[in-house]
């Protein structure tokens, strides 16, 4: 019985990444926003697929909650994205790159606003999340289910990842020059919210992305780390925010004026927010 559902989960996390990719290749905000609705859909079935692998019970939000019968009904509050990404690195043991749980937690934001703001996704976004996606989804696959996708799947995704990322790397090439010689934040936090590219840049007190053109307050980059930490106390114009350095650990950092703590915090610590 196992095996059928894990099958389920799989197909329907690939159908979801097909989808993904069809809309992305339309050309509506409309197109667009299906296009990041599906390649969510499809990133967090493949999370409940990688615990699925490693036991049927962590599906349930509530552990002590699981039980056969409720997971045959599908009478059960499934887990919740948070939850399985702390569990496929804390029990499934998944090694996840800073950057691709970045662009995670940065998909699962705009998921959110996507609902609300559909008319403002733009042609870039787009292709540069799908682009990410796509590589984030064949390699946790390949990597941790040890599954191929289907060959035809494979090959046309893999058509399409090709044409997204050239689209992303000629407008990379193209602002190469006036990235250089902008003020940028703090290295750890030059990747737009809305895009996912490394391309903010400082003005005043915002910071902008060269590649999409979406505007984001400093403060607001602090909220989306792992949690802010009281002003800075170097600039005074921003809050500082927690990075993770690793699983257990992270540091305070100034987006705006690249201040950092010198020691390093439990990750615990800094995920309840408080001042350092
Ligand atoms: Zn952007
Ligand atoms: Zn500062």
């Amino acid at each position: 019985m196992a095996d059928e559902l894990d099958l389920n989960l799989i197909e329907n996390a690939e159908d979801f990444l097909l989808e993904a990719v069809k809309y992305a290749k339309g050309s509506s905000p409309r197109d667009w926003k299906y296009a990041a609705l599906h390649l969510w859909s499809a990133l967090e079935l493949l999370l409940k697929a990688l615990l699925e692998n490693e036991h049927w019970s962590l599906l349930f939000e509530d552990v002590d909650k699981a039980s056969q019968k409720k997971l045959r009904e599908g009478d059960f509050q499934t887990v919740r994205f948070d939850t399985a990404l702390d569990r496929i690195r804390g029990i499934v043991g998944v090694e996840l790159e800073q950057k691709d749980l970045r662009y995670l937690k940065q998909l699962r934001d705009l998921r959110n606003r996507a609902t609300h703001f559909a008319a403002k996704l733009k042609v870039e976004q787009a292709k540069s999340l799908v682009a990410r996606g796509i590589s984030v989804f064949l390699t946790l696959e390949q990597r941790y289910l040890h599954e191929e996708p289907d060959k035809g799947l494979e090959y046309e995704i893999n058509q399409d990842l090709q044409e997204f990322q050239k689209y992303v790397d000629e407008r990379l090439r193209t602002l190469k020059p006036e990235l250089e010689r902008s003020d940028r934040p703090h290295p750890w936090f030059r990747t737009c919210l809305s895009c996912n590219q490394e391309t903010l840049v400082s003005r005043d007190d915002t910071a902008v992305c060269l590649f999409c053109g979406e505007e984001v307050e400093f403060t607001e980059l602090a909220d989306h780390s792992e949690g802010p930490g009281g002003p800075c106390p170097e600039c005074e114009d921003c809050t500082l925010a927690f990075v993770l350095l690793n699983n257990d650990e992270g540091r305070f950092v100034c987006p705006k004026c690249g201040f950092e703590t010198e020691h390093n915090f439990n990750s615990e610590y800094g995920r309840y927010g408080e001042e350092y």
